[in-house]
């Protein structure tokens, strides 16, 4: 038997042995999920005691973690826009720097009176199109992917959120499988240059799914088609919001401004100062 204290005294030592940068977190992270508990519990009784069978449970989640998975993925959970989200490996854990692009949109688009009609497109775990969906009451909003793994877990995640009603998953490549015109199309499209895809951290290439990065030579194939296809189907005043990589700002301004149909193109930076969302309106006369 082993008490708390030691558990996460030695897995403390595992992970850091493993090169985690953030080991201690990790391990009282981990333990505190094994043992369904919070950490406050974990951290005033040092001296409890795990049994065998917890010990060795647990030790099949600290392995896991040693080999680079994400905590996210251990535990099938990561929170976003201050809700639990599930995710497994068919989706892309959601990151908080894409909170920014909620924020963008409900800046610009929120208000109880709009019965907005809104596609979120490479929907992953749902976390763009669930969290609107829970702000804009009134907003309907149709999420496509071409996961269909991907589309499950998002699916669960919005009966989760009660906000599954309002909501239409469809698999596909981008609008192929979607009728009609909308007032906002949002994505976080896959966005890695092909060059700098072998040079991620390897917690992310062994772990998250390809096609959610990889986009092309610039990490810009999507954009490019997002701005070009979403002209035929933005209502005249509508907006897209986009996600985007490092240094890739400056490309995606000129593909929205080579169209001649867009206004109102803007960036917004992320908490690391970096341009994050695009944004532009579909001009009202074309
Ligand atoms: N929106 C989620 C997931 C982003 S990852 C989030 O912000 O966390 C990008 C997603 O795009 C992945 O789920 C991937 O499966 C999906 N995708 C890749 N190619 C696609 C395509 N051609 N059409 C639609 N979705 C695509």
């Amino acid at each position: 038997m082993t008490d708390i204290r030691t558990t996460l005294h030695r897995t403390t030592l595992e992970l850091t042995a493993s090169g985690s940068p953030s080991a201690r977190l990790d391990a009282e992270v981990l333990l505190m999920r094994y043992l369904r508990t919070d950490r406050l519990q974990l951290l005033l009784h040092p001296d409890r005691e795990l049994s065998g069978d917890q010990s060795a449970g647990f030790a099949t989640w600290v392995e896991r973690r040693r080999r680079g998975e994400p905590v996210a993925y251990i535990l099938g959970e990561k929170e976003f826009w201050s809700l639990p989200f599930e995710v497994n490996h068919d989706v892309l854990i959601p990151r908080p720097e894409t909170e920014c692009l909620v924020e963008e949109v409900l800046k610009c688009c929120g208000g109880p009176e709009g019965h907005l009609r809104i596609i979120d497109i490479g929907t992953g775990s749902g976390a763009i199109a669930i969290a609107l969906a829970t702000e804009l009451p009134g907003a309907r909003v149709l999420a496509t992917d071409v996961s269909p793994g991907a589309l499950e877990v998002a699916r669960r995640n919005a009966m989760r959120h009660g906000v599954a009603g309002r909501m239409e998953f469809i698999e596909g490549d981008l609008f192929a499988s979607a009728a009609g015109e909308f007032v906002l199309i949002v994505s976080n499209p896959p966005y890695i240059p092909d060059e700098v895809y072998p040079l991620l951290p390897s917690g992310i290439r062994d772990f998250e799914p390809r096609r959610a990065l990889v986009a092309g030579p610039a990490g810009a194939d999507f954009h490019r088609r997002i701005i070009r296809e979403g002209l035929g189907r933005l209502v005249k005043g509508g907006r897209i919001f986009l996600e985007i990589g490092e240094g890739q700002a400056e490309l995606v301004e000129a593909l929205f401004a080579e169209s001649g149909s867009y206004e109102e193109i803007r960036f917004r930076k992320d908490y690391a100062g970096l341009d994050r969302v695009a944004s532009a309106r579909r001009k009202r006369e074309t």
